[in-house]
């Protein structure tokens, strides 16, 4: 480590808190899909801030639009209108479906509006009892109090007891369970399509399809968290739209303003109409620079088609990442995901692994113990998922 690193380190230790376990590493400067260290050395980065950065870093058209802004209004309250939170707000309805918007600054925060909908919706315009919401084991939703208690791992809840009344949570791809756990006081089930903090994992269509089916059947919302999954990610607009699926409610965030703390919950018409004036709010959300980098981050999207390319190049890399596996034999239990989010299961140390991999100038986490998990900008190249499978190769090979 250099020096300038090591001093940065002690710096962070000592003035900030101690909850990321943080690699040997500090960033500088992002462009496209380099990231640049201290000392000027390039990685390619396979992870986009986790799933954020989907035009790459520093977009310079996203980057134009932001100072725009910036020299035009920055913040003025919600109690105000705002003509560029409309822009986004339809923007983001044409991805989707006709509805509503509520925008905030956060998935966490997102997924808890989510939540306060689906409780007062049924409360206020259906006026049932109904406020339990159900989710999946392995799920994960956010870290405040009631989204830790939705998502579907214990390691999030260590120590924060009591958690929030009014959540069930059952195994995940078990239809019969979900049936099971839908009652009278559920008010709306809460799914990803694909689950990425526990491990990328995809779920089947037709599980998919009988979640959506039940939730109907029961007549209580179905809720899903495309909070990573979203915004070309998989190679849709909304991973749900692979499988026809119609929820009700959609939570995004990560890459909707491609680095800028945005969240937003879409929500039909009909479930909109849970919230009014008073019942939810949010100092920040939906503020003039961040719906104008957010419509622009759309518009990008939308003018490079970088769903298809998602969808496209993550044929590509699976293919390449199963040809490793085979060259390998014993070493990858399974190379898994939708679009350019991918999973590649190993069944060497993962840990040392990944660490090799980062040593040799490639970013991308390691999450579930064993899976190496990509999520890389959308615009990333044939040519760089090559450079990678072929130092996968050679790392696998050493082991
Ligand atoms: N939901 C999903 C599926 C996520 O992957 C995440 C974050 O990783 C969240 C919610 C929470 O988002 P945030 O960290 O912006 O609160």
């Amino acid at each position: 480590m250099s020096e300038k690193f090591e001093a940065l380190k002690q710096r962070v230790g000592a003035s900030i808190m101690n909850t990321y376990g943080r690699y040997p590493l500090a960033i500088a400067k992002g462009k496209g899909c380099s990231l640049y260290d201290l000392d000027g050395r390039e990685y390619l980065d396979l992870l986009a801030g986790i799933a954020v950065c989907n035009l790459g870093h520093c977009h310079p058209e996203v980057t134009q639009a932001v100072c725009d802004q910036a020299g035009q209004l920055v913040h003025v309250s919600n109690v105000f209108f705002q003509e560029p939170q409309a822009a986004l707000a339809e923007a983001l309805l044409e991805t989707w479906r006709p509805g509503r918007v509520f925008f905030c600054n956060s998935g966490a925060e997102a997924n808890e509006g989510a939540i306060k909908l689906a409780r007062r919706y049924m409360h206020a315009v259906r006026g049932e009892d109904r406020h339990e919401v159900v989710t999946l084991v392995n799920s994960f939703h956010g870290r405040t109090l009631a989204t830790l208690t939705a998502t579907g791992q214990d390691k999030v809840k260590d120590g924060f007891h009591p958690l929030p009344e009014g959540f069930v949570t059952v195994p995940a791809g078990d239809l019969e369970a979900l049936k099971a756990a839908i009652g009278p006081k559920t008010a709306a089930v809460l799914i990803e399509i694909v689950q990425g903090e526990g491990g990328v994992k995809p779920f089947p269509a037709d599980y998919l399809a009988g979640v959506q089916a039940a939730c109907r059947e029961a007549g209580v919302l179905f809720m899903v968290d495309e909070i990573q999954t979203g915004l070309c990610r998989t190679g849709k607009w909304w991973a749900h739209q692979h499988y026809g699926l119609e929820p009700d409610v959609i939570t995004s965030a990560k890459a909707l303003a491609n680095g800028l703390p945005m969240g937003a919950v879409l929500a039909t018409e009909d479930v909109a109409a849970g919230f009014v004036p008073g019942t939810h709010a949010t100092t920040f959300g939906g503020g003039a620079v961040l719906c104008a980098a957010a419509s622009k981050t759309l518009e990008i999207m939308d003018r490079d088609k970088l769903a298809e390319r998602a969808a496209r190049l993550g044929d590509f890399a699976k293919a390449l990442f199963q040809d490793v596996a085979e060259c390998n034999p014993g070493k990858i239990k399974e190379v898994r995901g939708l679009g350019l989010m991918i999973g590649i299961d190993l069944a060497v140390d993962g840990q040392k692994a990944w660490e090799e991999l980062t040593k040799r100038g490639f970013i991308l986490n390691l999450t579930a113990g064993s899976v190496l998990r990509l999520l890389p900008p959308l615009v990333i190249t044939q040519e760089e998922l090559r450079r990678f499978a072929q130092a996968l190769d050679d790392v696998l090979g050493a082991m």
